[in-house]
């Protein structure tokens, strides 16, 4: 069995405990990970701190340049890479294109995207005011150590997201993935580490106490966290003690809203994967249906067909679309929370039981008869699941949309664009969809709003929010 290492100071250093990572298709353990000790995280972020000066002082061009050649690395192994994506995650390894499932190639596909576009943005000076007198101009510098947490549903691409445009900006990284998707990630840091100087980018890994450690260290700057909103609150209350200011994406439970003009035919593809893109374990997925009265047969049939034309099964086999839920505390809440709808009356279209055997599989489950206030409707289900809730007019489906305590995403679907535009401007959402869901992009900032979160990520903004604003102010 192979034991995987961190990386620090540009060295692999294991621990002498370690714990394994399963796949979740088959129940089998893929390879051993160290479970970072306490000294090991501190050794980390003294690895980031000395390597920080150094690489904040290098010329803008040659940090791009090497960043360049990080996206070049990543494209070289995406074989590789997918794979263990694959074999760790769940999803299937699919491939980028229209007809082909978004799978563990389009997550490194995406890798090499979300690396080449923090690298090709400019962050130039800006001059706030300037007249006979003065000018005020505003200069970005990089905060310092930064320390990433990542969550197990995206693991590679998350990860990305928060150490290429940390690293752009001039700041060095100590990153943590979840502890049921390290292997991948840890071979993805080591792959790219090899053209970084030591020190720039480092792994620790381990549970939420490694987790803890990292960021209650007082030598860390800024902290990027995405994963649940307990946790999330844990973390920003140590960063409060500490004063560290924090980005956080945190959980979400994205309405979609189908306006009574929409066609269900059209719509249904988007809005399948819209729910179901890696077995519904995607942030902003749509988690909660709504339908208006004269489309919710049409609509639940047309979504019927796609959810039963799916095949589902190991995503390393050819032709498999959809494949398991990623850990069993995952499966069994999505378990509890389709129980819980049946036992209160609801309806069950397709799925709704448990396939059995080694592998962690759920089918996709269509749930109808069901309304707020039910806990598949109102909590975070995280799985393969889509309650679909009638109404009857559209003021009652954006207060159903806006009546919880996250908004990461929500989507709305019609024909009339400028209907949908309306309705998506009362929805309480960092990004509301029209006639798509969770279709992000490199370029354009994701966040969330209420308890989803704070700050953005991708794009200007995204980099703007890994930096710290200083004023140059000059008397003429
Ligand atoms: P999680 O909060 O359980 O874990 C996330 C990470 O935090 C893991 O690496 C974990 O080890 C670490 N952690 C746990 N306790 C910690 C502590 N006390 N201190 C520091 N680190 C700690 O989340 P998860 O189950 O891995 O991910 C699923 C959740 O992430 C869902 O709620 C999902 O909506 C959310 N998510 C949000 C976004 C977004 O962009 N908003 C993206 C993906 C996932």
């Amino acid at each position: 069995m192979k034991t995987f290492e961190n990386t620090v100071n540009g060295r692999l250093v294991g621990s002498a405990r370690t714990f394994a990572s399963k796949n979740p298709a088959t129940g089998e353990t893929l390879g051993l990970v160290p479970h970072s000790t306490s000294e090991q995280v501190a050794e980390a972020v003294a690895a980031a701190r000395a390597a920080q000066p150094g690489w904040a002082a290098r010329p803008d061009a040659e940090r791009k340049a090497l960043l360049m050649k990080v996206a070049e690395a990543i494209k070289a192994n995406n074989e590789y890479l997918a794979e263990w994506v694959t074999r760790e995650q769940g999803k299937p390894l699919g491939g980028v294109g229209p007809d082909q499932v978004p799978g563990a190639r389009f997550e490194i596909w995406g890798c090499e995207v979300w690396t080449q576009v923090p690298a090709s943005l400019e962050l130039p000076v800006e001059v706030a005011f300037e007249d006979d007198t003065r000018r005020d101009e505003v200069h970005r510098k990089p905060f310092g150590v930064v320390a990433a947490i990542a969550p197990w549903n995206w693991p590679l691409l998350i990860a990305i997201w928060q150490i290429i445009p940390s690293l752009r900006a001039g700041n060095t990284v100590v990153l943590k993935p979840s502890e049921y998707t390290s292997i991948g990630t840890l071979e993805m840091v080591r792959i790219i580490a090899e053209v970084l100087p030591p020190g720039v980018l480092n792994t620790v890994s381990g549970g939420g106490d490694v987790g803890a450690a990292l960021v209650e260290n007082t030598d860390i700057d800024k902290i990027m966290f995405t994963g649940s909103t307990a946790t999330g609150a844990r973390i920003a209350a140590t960063a409060a003690r500490n004063l560290v200011p924090t980005t956080m994406e945190l959980g979400g439970n994205d309405a979609a809203i189908v306006l009574p003009d929409a066609d269900p035919k059209a719509i249904a593809m988007g809005l399948f994967w819209g729910a179901f893109l890696n077995m519904g374990q995607t942030c902003a997925a749509a988690k909660r249906l709504y339908v208006p009265d004269n489309l919710h047969d049409a609509v639940v049939a047309e979504l019927k067909v796609l959810a039963e034309a799916m095949p589902m099964g190991n995503g390393m086999e050819p032709g498999v679309a959809i494949g398991p839920i990623q850990n069993r505390m995952q499966f069994d809440k999505v378990v509890s929370l389709v129980e819980d709808a049946k036992a209160h009356g609801a309806t069950i279209v397709c799925g709704g039981k448990e396939t059995g055997g080694a592998g962690n599989f759920y089918p996709i489950t269509l749930v109808t008869g069901i309304a707020d206030g039910s806990r598949l409707v109102d909590e975070e289900q995280f799985g393969p699941v889509l309650p679909i809730i009638r109404y009857s007019d559209v003021d009652s489906a954006i207060a159903s949309a806006n009546r919880l305590d996250v908004g990461l995403g929500a989507s709305v679907w019609s024909s009339d664009i400028e209907k949908a535009r309306t309705v998506a401007s009362r929805i309480q959402a960092g990004t509301v969809w029209i006639n798509q869901h969770g279709t992000i992009h490199p370029m354009v900032p994701f966040g969330g709003v209420k308890s989803s979160g704070w700050g953005v990520e991708f794009g200007i903004d995204g980099l703007k929010s890994v930096t710290q604003p200083q004023v140059i102010s000059v008397k003429k």
